[in-house]
């Protein structure tokens, strides 16, 4: 098991979530939940939808039904799963 948008692998981290075969560490949601911040504060909360015709790999929406995707090499999340994995990371 490793994280699939750093590599880093289950020992390496100290929190690795899991999706369906995909899987993203504490530092990849913090890092994600920051990006959409920043997002957030430059466009007002407009959505925004530049990943078009991709979907989420955590919740498989597609890039048109979430605010915001983040992309990784072969992985994509979205706000509202970077928000679940913040609580499940204890990060907020
Ligand atoms: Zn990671
Ligand atoms: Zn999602």
């Amino acid at each position: 098991m490793a994280c699939t948008f750093c590599g880093l692998g289950k020992d390496e981290v100290a929190t690795l979530v899991a999706g369906p075969g995909v899987y993203i560490c504490g530092d990849c949601v913090a890092l994600a939940e920051q990006v959409i911040g920043e997002a957030r504060q430059l466009d007002g909360g407009t959505a925004e939808h530049l990943a078009v015709g991709l979907a989420c790999s955590f919740c498989g929406k597609p890039d048109t039904d979430v605010q915001r995707l983040i992309v990784g090499p072969d992985v994509r999340i979205c706000d509202q799963c970077v928000g679940l994995c913040v609580e499940v990371c204890g990060l907020s």
